[in-house]
This record gives structure tokens, sequence and C-alpha cells, in this order.
């Protein structure tokens, strides 16, 4: 089993982040992909100390939340870009649910972002909520080809676009909700080799967990629910995986 996107440098963790990390491979987590969106010394400080850890993985991106803040930024986001464990630049993207920085101004730092991506040839990890025909649009124009839609929520058609562009789906917590019917039926029109997994930890535990701290040692849970929901069983579904997070991120 694979967390393609774990938010390990939350202050949630930081009274047992080493425990956390120790339980997920107990758990049977072979990698976590860790999602830094955060520039402050002591996040940057966190996140190299659990990129020391063979089985992480890291990614970089200014979070449509903070695309206000990207000059302030930008040149220690560059440099992280840079480190040999960094596999994908994200998250990035659009969020018109929370405008804690304008649209217009989350466009343009996610075209820039996208824009860096395809010059290094890095994979994009993209953040996408109710924004979907500005997201579309600019993914579209920028000629992006790989990428993936992390914790995907829409619908069968807003998927099939993002298929049509070649891209990966990634399904979170949420396809575990008792009450949640739109992710349970999404899944099962993704093709086994666009498929992705990931906690988005601290954020949307599974439903065992809902409303507590996530961590990627409840993957299991998300991987049990979509192999239930795909028909397969956990072992077929951890290699399908395991071999698309190899083709996008090369590790
Ligand atoms: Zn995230």
């Amino acid at each position: 089993m694979i967390d393609t996107h774990a938010h390990l440098t939350d202050e949630r963790y930081d009274g047992d982040r080493e425990e956390v990390v120790k339980r997920a491979k107990e758990t049977g987590v072979k990698k976590i992909i860790c999602i830094l969106v955060e520039f402050d010394e002591r996040s940057m400080q966190i996140f190299n100390r659990l990129l020391e850890h063979d089985f992480i993985f890291g990614a970089v991106g200014i979070h449509p939340h903070d695309a206000k803040d990207y000059e302030k930024h930008k040149d220690i986001f560059l440099q992280l870009l840079d480190l040999p464990k960094i596999v994908a630049l994200g998250e990035t993207g659009l969020d018109y649910h929370y405008l804690n920085s304008p649209a217009q101004t989350q466009k343009a730092v996610f075209e820039k972002q996208l824009q860096i991506a395809s010059e290094r040839n890095l994979p994009v990890i993209i953040h996408s909520r109710e924004a979907l025909d500005d997201a579309f649009s600019i993914i579209s124009n920028s000629g992006i080809k790989k990428a993936v839609m992390h914790c995907f929520s829409g619908l069968e058609e807003e998927a099939k676009e993002y298929l049509n562009l070649g891209f990966y789906i990634s399904f979170a917590g949420p396809v575990t909700f008792k009450n949640a019917k739109k992710p349970k039926e999404v899944i099962k029109i993704i093709p086994d080799d666009r498929l992705l997994l990931e906690t988005d930890c601290p954020y949307l535990a599974p439903q065992v967990f809902r409303g507590e701290r996530n961590e990627p040692s409840y993957i299991k849970y998300i991987y049990e629910e979509a192999a239930n929901l795909k028909n397969i069983s956990v072992d077929k579904l951890a290699g399908i995986v395991s071999e698309n997070v190899f083709k996008l991120f090369g590790t």
C-alpha cells in the first residue's frame, strides 16, 4: 500500500510524528508522499527530517490558499524542488471554497507552477475545489500531461475529462464515508491504470475514525473500501496502485 498524499509536517503530529511513521510501516505502507505547502523554518526542518526515511518521498507546492504569498515563498520553493527526493510539484491548484487568496491571484500562481513543472518535467499534484471550469481551462491550456487530481470529489463527467488528458485520479477518506454516494460511484469508472489512493492526512479520516486526526496507517481502510468497490482483492489493488505511482512519480 502507498499513501500518495500526506501532510506529515502538520503540527497535529508534533507529539508523536515518529510513532505515526512507524505505525504506517508496521501496517504495510510501503511508500508515503509527503506534501509540503508551508514554508516556515519549522515545517521545512520537519520535512527534511521526514525525507530521511527511505520510504518517504516529497512534493512541494504553493497551495491555492497561499497564492497571495507566492513572491514571498518563491525562492525557497524553487530550491526545495531541487531536493533529490522530490517526486512532484504540489499541491497546487484552485480553491474557491475558501477564498484565502483572490481567484485572480490563485489562477496566476497556478499557471506559473504548471509552467515550472513542465520546464522541470515534474508531475503535478492538483487541488481543485469549487473551481471546475477555471481549473479545467488552465490545465488544458497548460499542456501538462503528467498529473493527478488529488482527493477527487467531482462527478463522472469531470473525471472523464481529466482521464482524457491522461491524468490520474486519486481518492481519499470520503470514499469510505457511509453517506458518500458520489466517490463510491466515480471510483468504479476509473480505469485500473489511472487510479491512486491517499489519506490527505491529517484531514478526512476514513469512516472508522471520522472526525479524528487521520494518519498514513489508515490508508488500509481506503484500500479495503476501494478494493471492495472495484471487486478485486486488496493485494491486487495494492499492486495496481504501486505500478501507477511508479509510472507517475518514478518511485
Ligand atoms: Zn493536501
